[in-house]
């Protein structure tokens, strides 16, 4: 195989930046790489799916893993508790696969000290007021809900330094390019080539 292992995405954004959106094209486009399904004690909204959303479990289920060691990260966001599977994502990059992770900026921080190499991608809105408007404008959620996740944004914004690459959410297409462009960069990463691979295909005459 060209590639030791495949590569581990973390993508952080604070509510209303628009990355559900973007993530759903990215896998339109990309091939190869495979959205990692959290573990959460919240109840699915309207059109979510068990198994492919989320994995929704309650609260008894969630504290009994974590007492297991099954997670890798977990943390409680607006009221609820999501985590992410060692298991699944062990699996998914030693077939080869880049996994990408949507998370918080807590469990961003998790991620990167279990997994050095991981690339962490944080994307922010236009502006503020654009931020705003946005989070208005979900009907699924009563105005506290949206008063929270407000003052969470400004906490997770303040955030972005731990990130490796920031995308500004104002032109969709252009967002999604530099999305792209990241991952199919990371994959040519020196580090990231199987040295007996171009040994074998390349200098084994030496
Ligand atoms: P929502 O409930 O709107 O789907 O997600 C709320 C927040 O939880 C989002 O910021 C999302 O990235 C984060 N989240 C989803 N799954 C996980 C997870 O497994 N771990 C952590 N730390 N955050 C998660």
């Amino acid at each position: 195989m060209r590639r030791k292992r495949g590569n581990l995405f973390v993508i952080s954004a604070p509510s209303g930046a628009g990355k559900t959106t973007l993530c759903q094209k990215l896998k339109e486009i990309v091939p190869d790489v495979k959205f990692s399904v959290s573990y959460t004690t919240r109840k699915p909204r309207a059109g979510e799916i068990d198994g492919i959303h989320y994995t929704f479990v309650d609260e008894d289920e969630f504290r009994a893993m974590i007492a297991d060691g099954e997670f890798v990260e977990w943390a409680q966001v607006h009221g609820n508790f999501y985590g992410t599977s060692k298991r699944r994502i062990e699996n998914t990059i030693s077939e080869g696969f880049d996994i990408l992770l949507d998370i918080d900026v807590q469990g961003a921080r998790q991620i990167r000290e279990h997994f050095s190499d991981s690339i962490l991608i944080f994307i922010l809105p236009p502006s503020m007021d654009e931020l705003k408007k946005r989070l208005a404008g979900r009907m699924s959620d009563s105005p506290e809900v949206i008063a929270r996740r407000l003052k969470n944004a400004i906490d997770e914004i303040r955030e972005y330094k731990n990130y490796d690459y920031v995308i500004i959410n104002d032109v969709f297409d252009d967002a999604l390019e530099e999305m792209v462009a990241i991952i199919i960069a990371e994959r040519v990463r020196t580090s990231k080539i199987e040295e007996a691979w171009i040994k074998e295909n390349f200098i084994k005459e030496e």
